[in-house]
């Protein structure tokens, strides 16, 4: 378990989950699974540690293999749909 200090937006306490992250890099939509991270249990505010960050961007720099491949539908947004 890492240290979380108390949600930076409520005060609530920040407890530590492993959840996926998606990640932008350049043109391209990045999935990471299990990645360590604070959740606020008040506000629900996620917080990544700057070394949980530089993990994250080392993997995509070293090009690590994907461990598998999603598919990901795109829709552009219509406001009138019922
Ligand atoms: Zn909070």
């Amino acid at each position: 378990m890492k240290k979380y200090s108390d949600c930076y937006f409520c005060g609530g306490i920040v407890e530590e989950q492993f959840l996926p992250r998606e990640i932008r890099w350049h043109d391209q939509l990045l999935v990471f699974e299990n990645v360590p991270m604070g959740v606020c249990v008040q506000c629900g505010q996620k917080v990544l540690l700057p070394e949980t960050a530089k993990r994250i961007d080392l993997a995509i720099q070293a090009k690590q293999k994907p461990s598998r491949i999603l598919q990901v539908p795109v829709y552009q947004f219509q406001a009138d749909v019922v």
